[in-house]
Order: structure tokens, then sequence, then C-alpha cells
């Protein structure tokens, strides 16, 4: 059988709430053209991200009645320790209330002024905390990840040449961590081989620094490593995972991601004494030991969300619902990162609107009509995430001008992701109608979250928008 099924059956339905064109113009024009500003129910397929938009299982739904609420020493807590113990190997488990409050503890211990942590690409909240600390977080991507149309198997990993080098210049007194993010997010959700884990890990140690992994998708990048990787291909991605796991001496993760789960992390590593102090942090800002800033009834979920993700059978669905998405828009001309990543496809914005110039936010412009021509959110990974300014206030964009369109774990089913191909692809063919936009208001950091924007000028109508396939898609119902 060549089709591959979501390996699930749906037991409880959450309703869409279709919109009209007209309607979505005018909530786009009251959320100043930014999606993030939009109320989600006035969204019909959200792919703003993958993180913490999981459906759980039933079993999950059941295990949070099972949940001990006791503040100390809850069973639930010693369920959830069991898990993670036993697919990371890490002997101290630090529950936190999502990914980066784990960050926030590491780095508030290990970080610090002259400090330097180098990672494949830091995530923004993994950089943000490391900055925080007065450390500096730099990233050393393989130089395939920042080229979107290279195919290649793992363009996730870390250049090792580079790292060498910036140890040797910083001294390893300075580098307190080498941190490695699996799957690579910002870099387009890339894989990073097993063979790039272990030559990091074997470097790290080679000058005695500690090596963690940012470990939000590493199942995802187990199940990658056992596809494409040789000699993997019959090892049980359960096997690989603990294999990644067992070159790092900790890691972090976000168990809104692969925990399959809406909220949780954790910390893990086998220091002792950096584990006591981690603790003692935890709890001055998020709990105590045995719930770190959640519901007990969460770490049921979570112990069994981590179960869950391991199972192949999901996890080859999860990887091949994403690529079935870029093959479809691959097939009709649509420019994306290429291959596709685990959780999200990226449209590349420069490509896809060369007649839009970066400073007038191409990707913000796609992003706008997809949510006006389909109801659909996604969002712009480019200058409006990455610009910065120069000192005459001349925009320094983003090498790359993306748009993520992000898969939610277990939510959308085939015919959902066919009818965002579709409107993707009408997006597409009127491409040359998109307009620029420039930024009306802007926050001092991470601005894309609450910019507003204005449309340079009124798009012109194309002359396809009276057809039936229109009318059609006003209504959503394809
Ligand atoms: C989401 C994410 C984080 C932060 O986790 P939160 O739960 O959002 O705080 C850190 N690293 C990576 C790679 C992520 O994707």
């Amino acid at each position: 059988m060549k089709t591959i099924i979501e390996p699930f059956k749906i037991k409880m339905v959450e309703q869409l709430r279709f919109t009209t064109r007209e309607e979505r113009e005018e909530l786009l024009q009251l959320a100043h053209y930014n999606p993030f500003l939009l109320h989600s129910d006035d969204v019909l397929i959200d792919l703003l991200t993958d993180s913490g938009t999981t459906a759980m299982s039933a079993k999950q739904w059941s295990a949070l009645m099972d949940g001990d609420e006791a503040y100390a020493g809850s069973r639930s807590y010693y369920k959830f320790e069991k898990v993670v113990q036993d697919i990371t190997g890490f002997k101290h488990v630090i529950p936190t209330h999502q990914g980066r409050a784990a960050e926030r503890i590491l780095f508030s211990l290990v970080g610090g002024v002259g400090k330097i942590i180098p990672n494949n690409t830091h995530f923004d909240t993994t950089r943000a905390n490391i900055e925080d600390s007065g450390a500096a977080a730099v990233d050393l991507p393989d130089p395939l990840g920042i080229r979107p149309e290279v195919i290649a198997d793992f363009k996730g990993g870390m250049d090792v040449d580079a790292l060498e080098a910036l140890i040797f210049q910083a001294r390893p007194a300075n580098v307190p961590l080498v941190m490695l993010t699996v799957t690579n997010n910002t870099g387009g959700g890339q894989p990073v081989s097993m063979r790039n884990i272990r030559e990091v890990s074997r470097i790290a140690h080679s000058h005695g620094i500690p090596f963690f992994l940012d470990a939000c998708r590493f199942a995802e990048n187990a199940m990658f490593i056992k596809l494409r990787e040789k000699g993997y291909a019959d090892v049980p991605v359960k096997k690989i995972a603990q294999e990644m796991f067992s070159y790092a001496d900790g890691c972090t993760m976000s168990t809104k991601k692969d925990g399959l789960v809406n909220t949780g992390g954790f910390l893990a590593m086998n220091d002792d004494a950096l584990a006591m102090k981690a603790r003692n942090v935890l709890i001055v800002t998020e709990g105590f030991t045995t719930y770190g800033g959640l519901a007990r009834r969460d770490l049921e979920a979570i112990a069994i969300g981590l179960v869950e993700v391991l199972d192949e059978s999901y996890l080859a669905y999860r990887l091949r619902s994403v690529q079935y998405l870029g093959d479809a828009l691959e097939a009709q001309g649509v420019p994306i990162m290429r291959p596709t990543g685990g959780h999200a496809v990226y449209l590349d914005a420069k490509r896809f609107a060369p007649h839009i110039p970066v400073s007038e936010y191409p990707g913000q412009s796609i992003v706008c009509a997809l949510y006006e021509q389909a109801g659909i959110r996604s969002v712009e990974v480019g200058s409006v995430m990455f610009g910065k300014y120069d000192s005459n206030g001349s925009l320094l964009p983003s090498p790359m001008e993306l748009v993520r369109l992000a898969i939610p774990r277990r939510v959308y089913t085939q015919s959902h992701i066919d009818y965002v191909a579709e409107a993707v692809c009408e997006v597409y063919v009127d491409r040359d109608h998109l307009p620029g936009l420039r930024i009306a208001y802007e926050p001092p950091v991470l601005r894309h979250f609450t910019s507003h924007f204005e449309r340079i000028c009124k798009p012109v109508p194309a002359l396809h928008v009276v057809g039936s396939n229109r009318v059609a898609m006003t209504n959503g119902v394809r």
C-alpha cells in the first residue's frame, strides 16, 4: 500500500467557523494587516504555529482525570519522570511550564557576561534567554541550511569546523555549553543527522564542554534519521531517539511540540550539582520540583504524549503529511523551501512575489492574501520578524523572506490540507496583484507580534474573481 493514512480516527470534533471574503477583508484591516491580531474565531485553518496546538488523544484526555494534584511528591510527576528518563537517559528531570522556562533556568545558571553559547540555529526564545543573561548566542548553521533551493537530507546540522574555530577563538572556559536544536526550527524544520550530533558532542567533550540538545522536535528528527541516514532503516525510532540523547549531557524541551500536549516543558541533565541549582531556581520562579508550574494532570498527558509521539505510524504520517502539502505546491510551481521539514512548509516569498521589494515585506503580503483568500492564518518569517535598521533608519533585511505554514499535530485532515494547497495556488496565480506593505507602528522588540501595517497600494482585482471558483472559496465550502 502506498497511501499513508492518518493513524487515528476522530472521536471528538471542533466546529470551524466560516467567514466571507468581505468579512475577512474588514477583519484583516481591523487587525492592521497583522494576523497575530486576529481573533482565532475568525480563522478557518490556523497554521500560525505547531506549538501547543496538538489534538490530544483519548488516552491523554482520560489521564487528565487521573492526575494527582498533590503539591509535593505527586504520583503524576513520577510517571512523567520515568518516561522522560526512559527516552533521554538523563538522571534529573525538572518540569517547567513551557520550553522557555527551562531555557531561562539553564542560562541563568551557565550564562552571563563574557560567555558564548553556540547552536546550529538558536530559537528566538533561546537566544533571548541567553542574551538576557549577558551571554552571546552564536548560530553556526550548516552552510546548506541557509539555501532554500538546495535539496539535501540533513540541512539542519551545525557547521563543525566553525564550532572548532569558535571554541579555539573564544577559549573553552568561555563556552559553558554547546547546544544543538533538533529539528532546526528557525532553519526551516530541517533535521540534524546522527553523525552531526555525534561530531558536535565529540568536539564539545574534547574541550570539556557539556553538550545539550534543544529537543522540542526530537521524535520528528529521529524519524528523519530512520528514513534518511545510512544504518538506521531497521532501528526502532525510540532507540534512535535514545541514541541521540546518549551523546548529550542534558536537554531543554517544550512539550508543546513533540510532547503532543498543549503546554509544558522540562529541563533534564546528568550533572548533580547543576541540577540542584536548577531546582532551587525552579522553586523561586516556577513551582515545586514535582510540578514546575504545571497542573499535575498536565504531567500525565505529557507522559502519554511522549510515548505516542514515538509511534512510527504516527511519525510516518506526520512527515508525509507535511511533505504532501509541499509536493502539492511544488506541482503547481509555487516556490518553497526544499525539502520540506518536519513541522511546516515554508513559501519562498522572494521568488513568490519578486515585484515586491524586501522593504515592502513580500512575506507579510502573502500572509495577508492567504487570510483574505481562504481564512488561512500563516506567519511571515523574514524581514518583519528578523529585520533591523541601520543608523540611517534603512532596513537591514533578513537573509531569507519566508512564509511558514506550520501544521498542528493530529488536527487537520487531508482535505483541509488540499484546501490550503488550493488557496496558496490561487494566491500564487494572482501574485502580480499582491501589494507591498509599510509598517505604521512597531514596538521596540519582537515586532512581528504586534506591529501595524498599511498596504502601499490597493490590490487590483484579478480577472477571474467573478468566476464560480471564487464564489465557492468565499463561502469556504470546497
Ligand atoms: C518552541 C520552542 C522553544 C520554546 O518553547 P516554548 O514552549 O514556546 O517556551 C525552544 N526551542 C525551540 C526549537 C522551539 O521550537
